[in-house]
C-alpha cells in the first residue's frame, strides 16, 4: 500500500548510518516450506443490500493438505475485515461474521476476531482434498477506509474471509496491527458471483462480466486464477476501458468527486506500469486490471489487491506505479505481509522508482530511523511499537528501496534486472522469504554480499523477522 501523506512526511535529512555488524547474519539454507494447506478453491455467492452495504451468502473453500507431518485436524480462516473493529465491543456485531459451518466445528473466533479455527469432521492426510463451507455476512464500516465506505461507493478489500496458512513455523495468525499489511495468504482459484443493484457498478479481481437480472438488480461473476486475496467495490462509478499496448485490459472507476486530469493521469500510468513490470519481471498473467480513482482514499492512502487498487487520485495523478508494482511483489511473488514487509513494500518502492526515472541517488537522505537497532528486515510487530509507522514508511519503504538501488549498483544494471527476472520466476505464484531474495542476489553476483547485506540493515533469519 500507500499509507496517506501524513505518514509520508520523512523526518530528515539524515545520511545513511554504518549499521552495526552484531546480529547480522547471512542467508541460510532455508528448510522446505511444508506449506499447507494449498491447492485452494473459493466459490462464493453473495447478494446485496439495496446500498451495497451489506452482503450476505455462501462461501466454499476446497483445498489440498500439502504439508509434511501428520493427518491436518483444523484449517483457520483469517477474518481480516475486523481487523478495525475486532468484535464489536458488548452488544454489537462485528464487520465480518461466519455462521452455519459445513465441514468442520467451528471454534469462537479469536485473535481479536480475526481468526476462526475449524475442527475438520475429519482428519485429513497429506495429498487428500477436502472443503469447508460457511454463510457469510459482511457489513461495510461506516468509515472511510480499504474495507469501509463513502457516500454512495462501497469497498471490500479484505472483506472476503480467506485461509490462513501453516508451515514449519505452525498457524500464522497474527494481528491486525492497524495499519499496512498482516496479511499471508496462498495462491488460489476464486469464483465469486455477487448478486446487486444493477444501479451499482462492481470492479473485482479476476475477469469479471455483469449480467443483468430481475427486478432492477445484476450479476456480476468474476473468476480469478492464482491470486492471492479477492476484493471489489460496489457504487455507481464512472467507468472507462482500453487495452495497454502489452494487452491487458485496464478497467478505470472513479467516484463522481475525481478530477478528471487525475483521472487521465491514473489511467495512462496504469496502463504504462502494468506493461513496463511486465517487461521487467514477467507478464502480468491475469488479463485484467481494475483501477478504483478517488480523492476520499486521502484518509488511508492507496491499496493494492490482486487484479484490483484503490487508488487515492488528485488532479496531478496517483500512486498507481506503486500499487500496480504490488502485483508482482506481494501478488504474483508472495510473502508473509506481517513477517517480512520490506519484501512487497521495498521492492514496490523501488519498482516504481525505476518506472519514474529514477536511480535513488539521493535516497539516503529521505531515511530516518526511529531506534537504533531498526532494520530494513524487521516485522510488522516491531513496526507497531513506537514510534510506529513512520518509522516503518521510513525504513521498510524508504531504506528498503535505497538497499535495493545500491544493489543495482553494486552487482550491476544488467545483473540487477536479471535477477530480479530470475527471483520472480522462481517464486511465480509462491511465496518467498528474506533467505530467498538474499540467495537469490548472492547467485546473480557470484560472491558473498554479507557485507553489503549488514551495511544495509538486512538481516535474513530469526533476527530479520523478530516479532
Ligand atoms: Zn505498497
Amino acid at each position: 500500500m500507500t499509507p496517506t501523506h501524513r505518514l509520508l512526511l520523512f523526518v530528515g535529512p539524515l545520511s545513511l548510518v554504518v549499521a552495526l555488524l552484531t546480529g547480522v547474519q547471512a542467508a541460510q539454507a532455508a528448510e522446505p516450506p511444508a506449506r499447507t494447506p494449498d491447492r485452494i478453491a473459493y466459490d462464493v455467492a453473495l447478494r446485496a443490500d439495496a446500498t451495497g452495504t451489506r452482503w450476505t451468502g455462501r462461501e466454499r473453500i476446497s483445498f489440498t493438505h500439502t504439508g509434511t507431518g501428520p493427518a491436518l485436524r483444523e484449517v483457520y480462516v483469517r477474518l481480516w475485515g475486523n481487523g478495525a473493529d475486532g468484535c464489536g465491543g458488548a452488544g454489537a456485531t462485528p464487520p465480518v461474521r461466519v455462521s452455519r459451518v459445513a465441514g468442520g466445528v467451528a471454534d469462537a473466533p479469536s485473535v481479536n476476531c480475526t481468526a476462526l479455527r475449524v475442527r475438520l469432521a475429519h482428519p485429513l492426510a497429506r495429498g487428500a482434498r477436502t472443503s469447508v463451507s460457511f454463510d457469510v455476512s459482511l457489513t461495510v464500516p461506516d468509515r472511510m477506509a480499504r474495507f469501509g465506505r463513502g457516500g454512495p461507493y462501497r469497498y471490500l478489500g479484505n472483506a472476503l474471509p480467506v485461509l490462513a496458512v501453516r508451515d514449519g513455523r505452525g498457524w500464522h495468525l497474527d494481528p491486525d496491527v492497524g495499519f499496512g499489511e498482516s496479511y499471508f495468504t496462498l495462491a488460489a482459484d476464486f469464483h465469486v458471483v455477487l448478486e446487486h443493484p444493477a444501479a451499482l457498478t462492481v470492479p473485482a479481481t479476476g475477469t469479471t462480466t455483469t449480467r443483468a437480472a430481475r427486478a432492477g438488480r445484476a450479476v456480476t461473476v468474476s473468476t480469478a486464477r492464482r491470486v492471492r486475496d479477492f476484493a471489489w467495490a460496489a457504487g455507481p462509478f464512472r467507468t472507462a476501458a482500453a487495452t495497454s499496448p502489452g494487452g491487458v485490459r485496464v478497467r478505470a472507476f472513479w467516484t463522481e468527486d475525481t478530477d478528471p486530469d487525475g483521472v487521465a493521469l491514473a489511467r495512462a500510468e496504469s496502463a504504462g506500469a502494468v506493461d513496463a513490470f511486465g517487461e521487467r519481471f514477467g507478464r502480468y498473467p491475469y488479463g485484467e486490471l481494475d483501477i478504483v480513482l478517488s480523492p476520499d482514499f486521502a484518509v488511508f492512502g492507496s491499496m493494492e489487491y490482486p487484479g484490483f487498487v484503490l487508488l487515492w487520485t488528485d488532479r496531478d495523478g496517483s500512486g498507481a506505479a506503486h500499487e500496480i508494482a504490488h502485483q508482482w511483489w506481494y501478488g504474483i511473488v508472495g510473502d508473509d505481509e506481517y513477517a517480512d514487509p520490506w519484501l512487497d513494500e521495498a521492492f514496490a518502492t523501488y519498482a516504481q522508482d525505476l518506472f519514474h526515472g529514477e536511480s535513488g541517488q539521493d535516497c539516503w537522505s529521505q531515511v530516518y530511523w526511529p531506534r537504533p537497532d531498526a532494520a530494513i528486515t524487521d516485522s510488522m510487530g516491531y513496526w507497531a511499537e513506537p514510534p510506529g509507522p513512520v518509522g516503518w514508511t521510513s525504513v521498510v519503504y524508504r531504506a528498503g528501496s535505497c538497499a535495493l538501488h545500491d544493489l543495482e549498483r553494486e552487482l550491476g544494471t544488467p545483473v540487477m534486472e536479471r535477477m530480479l527476472r530470475t527471483y520472480a520466476a522462481d517464486h511465480w505464484y509462491g511465496v518467498s522469504t528474506d533467505a530467498d531474495f538474499l540467495r537469490a542476489a548472492r547467485t546473480a553476483a557470484g560472491r558473498d554480499l554479507t557485507a553489503f547485506w549488514a551495511a544495509h540493515r538486512i538481516e535474513a533469519g530469526p533476527a530479520g523477522s523478530r516479532r
